[in-house]
């Protein structure tokens, strides 16, 4: 599993960036039925590029799961936690969205 970033490569991946690569890979595991053991993010901004490979060990494995649950109490609990303004909220997809609330 590959999870392609159109972005600089950074010294070391963010720690999001992995659990959101392990859950792609949990979610393959799942769609094909074929164990993931492990599984790379590569970053490719046009102009330098670069793969991590990761271990989906069963720390990955259990924060994705973690992480799945308390989306599901927030859904089911209809209790959005307020947004913060972060520094990284600028560049994110949602901020539109997010700031309407
Ligand atoms: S703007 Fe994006 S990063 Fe910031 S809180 Fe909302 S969803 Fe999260």
């Amino acid at each position: 599993m590959v999870e392609y970033k159109h972005s600089t490569p950074p010294e070391r991946p963010p720690r999001g960036h992995a659990y959101q690569a392990a859950a792609y890979a949990m979610l393959a595991e799942e769609h094909f039925g074929k164990t993931v053991r492990s599984f790379y993010i590569y970053y490719d901004d046009g102009c330098s590029s670069k793969a991590f490979k990761f271990t989906l060990t069963k720390h990955l494995r259990d924060h994705v799961r973690w992480t799945v649950r308390k989306i599901r109490a927030i859904i089911e609990g209809e209790d959005l936690p307020r947004a913060e303004r972060k520094k990284k909220c600028a560049n994110c997809g949602y901020y539109r969205i997010c700031r309407g609330i």
